[in-house]
């Protein structure tokens, strides 16, 4: 199962393993059990430090991790793909190597007397998956009052259809849903136990320069800064932004293709290189004008001599009755994470821009039947795609509709669409619909920047904005096109505008 090259790195990493780990193997006599127990003993033949025992667990096919005093670590399916590394590391963690995560997060989750089972539906393509799966591992790793099984979708179809999950990662806690999507272990600690989880930001100095967000806009600016030997921090919901939720990436100047998580941890160790302190789970909810700058967030007040917003956008919703309300029940924005839960089934696509019918034949390949819905009379996307398109059979293309409702009981049943030119409203059952139809620039909670009628902040040719010592680049922006390089390269100007600024205060 795994090739000879993966088997030697694999083999390096068990030497890191501190204690025996017993791989508690629960099978019965079908295809996929074969297929885990092949994966579990192909591992386990890699360390003198693993070894194999028979035993009946909830998922079968499934497997527990155990060494001495941990045992609440399970895989419901085979860890490949994304879910390779938690495999790894829960392993390695299991077997005694402490997680990488602070101090004060180890004490919290120790802290916990409650008993909660979480189980993690996760398909292997997900790339937001992984994060919570880690997560949730280390809280079992380091108290046994917490158990997390990551449940791979395909290997229980049955189990995911009962529960209605549409959308990964799912995470359920002592049967209950728990949260969907992407979240942090801050995120989920701060779940758990509640607010005393936030830690305060401690900013208490004047910064130079104080970045808001952490997408290639956000880090470029950083770098930039960091390079000038200035004081500065950088504050984000969350790093790595929209780069994060990208399968391949073939625009980058010098790099042929790499996959969005992996570029983004690179610009992570790459600014890791330089004194900038990161701040994640920081919302920003104003700057206030003055003398010096501040920025009111979730977690208190910051003071800087300049700040650079470069908050980014997201995808835009229809608004229309039951988008909301079906939410990762059906209605999905990310082909990547969620496809794979639609094998066989009809979906819609509404978009028929680049990301729409790149979709549309992300999902044929996947779903049975998928309707591509287009509000104008042609499809918007390169021609190139265009074409890839018209050799897809399982695709039907629908011009000049708009879409006026979902529905459905507890999941998406159907759609509503409205044939423009002749008024006549049609309906089609589907199980799922992704929408794709752009995005709108995170800058709602900043109302004294000027800003388009897009909601995109306006700025000059170096990045700044009407306000003193304000700057701001990336998707936020009115920056003509919406790219990687695009972000990086205003994120550059907004960071040597700001340091010019400064240089003359
Ligand atoms: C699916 C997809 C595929 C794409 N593919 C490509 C591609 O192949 N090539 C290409 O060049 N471009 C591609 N793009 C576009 C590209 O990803 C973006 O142009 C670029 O990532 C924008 O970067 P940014 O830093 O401006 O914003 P973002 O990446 O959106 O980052 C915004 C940051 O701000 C934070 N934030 C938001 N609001 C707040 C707040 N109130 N307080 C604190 N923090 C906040 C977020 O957590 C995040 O850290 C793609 C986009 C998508 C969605």
């Amino acid at each position: 199962m795994l090739d000879t090259n993966l088997k030697n790195q694999v083999r390096e990493y068990l030497q890191l393993l501190e204690r025996e780990v017993v791989i508690l193997l629960s099978r019965g006599d079908d295809e996929n059990s074969k297929k885990l127990s092949d994966f579990v003993e192909e591992i386990a033949s890699l360390s003198d430090n693993l070894s194999v025992v028979e035993e009946d667990l909830k998922f079968k096919p499934s497997f527990k991790l155990t060494a001495e005093g941990v045992s609440g670590v399970s895989f419901a399916g085979i860890p490949l793909g994304h879910e390779f590394e938690s495999f790894i590391l829960a392993l390695l963690q299991v077997g005694g190597r402490t997680p990488k995560i602070e101090q004060e997060q180890i004490q919290m989750i120790k802290s916990i007397e409650e008993e909660l089972d979480f189980e993690t539906i996760v398909s292997l393509s997900c790339h937001n998956c992984p994060e919570v799966v880690q997560a949730l591992n280390i809280m079992a790793v380091l108290n046994p009052n917490i158990t997390h099984t990551m449940v791979e979708g395909s290997f229980f179809k049955d189990y995911v259809e009962d529960k209605d999950v549409m959308s990964v990662p799912t995470t359920f806690l002592n049967g209950e849903t728990f949260n969907i999507g992407k979240t942090s272990l801050d995120k989920i600690l701060e779940k758990v136990i509640g607010d005393s989880s936030k830690k305060d930001l401690n900013i208490d100095k004047t910064l130079d320069m104080l970045i808001v967000g952490a997408g290639v806009a956000g880090a470029t600016s950083a770098i930039y800064g960091a390079r000038k030997g200035l004081d500065m921090a950088m504050v984000a919901k969350e790093y790595g932004g929209q780069v994060e939720d990208t399968s391949g990436i073939e625009n980058i100047t010098g790099m042929e293709y790499i996959e969005g998580p992996k570029y983004m941890e690179s610009v992570r160790s790459h600014l890791n290189k330089y004194e900038v302190s990161m701040y994640d789970d920081v919302e920003a909810l104003e700057i206030v004008e003055g003398s010096l700058l501040k920025l009111k967030t979730n977690r208190g007040e910051i003071s800087a001599k300049s700040i650079i917003i470069a908050t980014g956008a997201r995808w835009k919703s229809m608004g229309v009755p039951g988008e909301e309300e079906f939410k990762n029940k059906g209605v999905a924005y990310c082909t990547h994470c969620d496809g794979p839960l639609f094998k066989d089934k009809k979906v819609a696509v509404i978009g028929g821009g680049n990301s729409g019918v790149e979709a549309a034949i992300e999902l044929s390949s996947i779903a049975k039947e998928i309707i591509l819905l287009q509000r104008s009379d042609k499809l918007k996307a390169d021609s190139v795609l265009q074409e890839k398109l018209k050799e897809i059979s399982n695709i039907r293309v629908l011009t000049n509709v708009d879409t006026k409702a979902l529905k459905g009981d507890n999941t998406l049943k159907s759609i509503e669409y409205e044939n423009r030119l002749n008024g006549e409203i049609i309906k089609e059952d589907i199980d799922g619909c992704f929408i794709q139809i752009g995005l709108v620039p995170n800058t709602e909670w900043i109302n004294n920047v000027e800003k388009n009628k897009f909601g995109e902040i306006l700025v000059d040719r170096f990045g700044a904005t009407n306000i003193e010592g304000v700057y701001a680049a990336g998707d936020c922006t009115d920056v003509a096109f919406k790219q990687i390089v695009i972000a990086q390269g205003s994120g550059a100007t907004a960071s040597l505008g700001a340091y010019n600024y400064l240089m003359r205060l």
